[in-house]
Parts: C-alpha cells; sequence; structure tokens
C-alpha cells in the first residue's frame, strides 16, 4: 500500500472507473458489489482498502420510550434474540446496548 491509504488497485480505478462510485474510506473508485445488507441495499466492497460499506445507508431512529421496554424485557430474563425479534432491532444495536448497560453498572458498583 501506497501512503494515502490508496494502493495499486486504487490507482488502477481512477483511470477505468465504471460504475461511478468511490470509497468512503479512501475515496477509490474501484467499487465492487459485496452482497445485501439485511435491510435489503447494496452492499459494495472497495478493492484499494476492503472497506465494505452501503450507500444512502439510512438509520431508523429508536425511541426512548422503546429502549425502556428493552430494558424491562431484559429484566423478565427472556432470551437476548427473543428481545431483537419482538421489537425489531438488529443484533448488533442490541449487543452495543448491552454494553452501555454493563458500563453503567460497573460505574454504580
Ligand atoms: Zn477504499
Amino acid at each position: 500500500m501506497q501512503a494515502g491509504g490508496r494502493g495499486f488497485l486504487g490507482i488502477i480505478a481512477v483511470r477505468w472507473s465504471m460504475n461511478g462510485l468511490a470509497c468512503p474510506a479512501c475515496e477509490g473508485v474501484y467499487i465492487v458489489k459485496n452482497g445485501h445488507a439485511h435491510i435489503g441495499k447494496q452492499r459494495d466492497l472497495c478493492r484499494a482498502c476492503r472497506h465494505r460499506f452501503t450507500l444512502n445507508h439510512t438509520r431508523t431512529p429508536i425511541s426512548p420510550e422503546t429502549v425502556i421496554l428493552v430494558d424491562r424485557l431484559l429484566s423478565e430474563r427472556l432470551s437476548h434474540c427473543g428481545i431483537c425479534r419482538v421489537v425489531g432491532f438488529s443484533w448488533s444495536w442490541f449487543c452495543r446496548h448491552l454494553q452501555t448497560l454493563i458500563k453503567d453498572c460497573a460505574t454504580y458498583h
């Protein structure tokens, strides 16, 4: 890799870009399709820096009331996957929420 995060493939891609996409990490344009996200949007892969991304990514805001509901379901000792299914949240969001709860517990004890 050269300095600046753009390797040999990135330099080639600047000349031969066909799809008009640019990598959000390195601005390389040698982008290939890389499957779909769980919500059905196209995932892309930068061949220069191997960064995987989704263009026009939209994130649904999570209301505080729903977060309180998740905390109540956790206190009922339901399975974590079951809680995600009930409230419709992603597993990754749930794991981040658990980590914040653990950090909060560590500060209070
Ligand atoms: Zn890149």
